[in-house]
């Protein structure tokens, strides 16, 4: 299927950011895409138009009942002038899989592709080409019923905005302090922890002004059943290096399936290093190290790529891991997969896709 999505140029572009003194999601684009749905019409009339207000009614239901969804990638600018995504069909399918769980509707994975695509090209003068830095991303649907009722909504509206992002670690990759929480919960199985939605990130406010009042960056969350197995780090998956392999958590419906998380375990088992996604509980991490196993803990995102852990604190028990310093695979990771999203490593996996 063909698609095509008019243009409404702005009549007022913006002053281009400094390059150099780019933050995370502070400055935003020209322009956005918008897309409409009406139940018993489906998705339609997409369109390209200047970044700016959306009006809603003070009833609508995302307002209230917070029946929303959000995804996030990024575009770089390839040193040949290419202009590459990183698996952008795999946030198509995410979306789907997480309209499912919201009773949102689906979206041709192909339109939505198509989409961000299509507002990239018309922005592509904000892909900031520094080094590290990036275009993010941001396709989110919203509930647009006027009603109090609490039902799904009838009507949505899909957007795409797009923020010109500075390197995440400035000074190379920069290992983070995370406090385990053991108190507040992310997600239970059977919930919306697989789902991107706002409501998983206004539950875990909380806990993240507890660990940062403390002095931490992030939280790593344990289960919601039994607060024992470690299942996340922030808004990022958890890996853990001990002796020799790699664990990090299976997909058991209380975790984001994140498409920095597959393309480890691909990588990972393409170097033939030792990856097993099963569940560990923060006890056996502890124990790891005291034995003198734990080589390394990373968590794995579109923001960060590849975060490395230098200290854990547990119930005041405090552990330093690697020296506090970058482990070899997490640095490996890291720029292998930067590497590939920048076009100056071969992509032998058919990640990356041009605009
Ligand atoms: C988005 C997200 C991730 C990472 O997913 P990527 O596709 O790798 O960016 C991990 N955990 C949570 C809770 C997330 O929202």
């Amino acid at each position: 299927m063909e698609y095509h999505f008019p243009v409404y140029k702005t009549t007022s572009p913006k002053e281009k950011p400094d390059q150099d003194h780019l933050s995370f999601g502070t400055i935003f684009t020209d322009h956005m895409f918008e897309m409409s749905y009406d139940e018993g019409k489906g998705w339609y009339d997409g369109k390209i138009i200047p970044y700016g207000p959306i009006h809603l009614e003070p009833s609508s239901m995302v307002l209230h009942y917070g029946q929303e969804m959000f995804e996030g990638l990024k575009a770089y600018k390839a040193e040949d002038g290419r202009i590459l995504l990183f698996r952008p069909e795999k946030n198509a399918e995410r979306t789907n899989a997480t309209n499912e769980r919201m009773c949102m509707p689906q979206m041709d994975p192909e339109l939505m592709v198509e989409a961000i695509k299509k507002i990239v090209e018309v922005d592509k003068d904000w892909i900031p080409e520094a080094q590290g830095t990036s275009l993010y991303i941001r396709p989110f649907m919203i509930a647009t019923d006027p009603y109090l009722g609490v039902r799904p909504s009838k009507t949505y509206k899909f957007y795409i905005i797009l923020s010109p992002v500075g390197a995440y670690y400035k000074g190379g990759l920069s290992p983070t302090k995370i406090f385990v929480e053991d108190e507040y919960v992310r997600a239970v199985s059977g919930g919306t922890g697989f789902a991107k939605v706002g409501g998983n990130y206004a539950a875990s406010l909380k806990a993240q002004v507890k660990a940062n009042e403390k002095g931490y960056t992030q939280v790593l969350w344990l289960d919601g059943v039994e607060r024992k197995y470690v299942e996340e780090i922030g808004t990022s998956n958890a890996f853990f290096k001990i002796d020799g392999e790699i664990i990090t958590s299976p997909l058991t419906g209380s975790i984001l399936p994140g498409i920095t998380r597959d393309a480890v375990i691909q990588l990972l088992k393409e170097w033939g290093i030792k990856i097993i996604e099963k569940r560990i509980t923060i006890q056996e991490v502890y124990e790891a190290h005291e034995k003198g196993n734990l080589e390394e803990v990373f968590a794995t995102g579109t923001a960060a790529v590849i975060s490395p852990v230098g200290e854990l604190c547990w119930k005041d028990r405090i552990i330093t891991i690697n020296k506090n310093k970058i482990g070899d695979i997490s640095q490996k990771l890291y720029d292998t997969i930067t590497g590939i999203q920048t076009g100056k490593i071969t992509d032998t996996f058919g990640w990356t896709v041009e605009v």
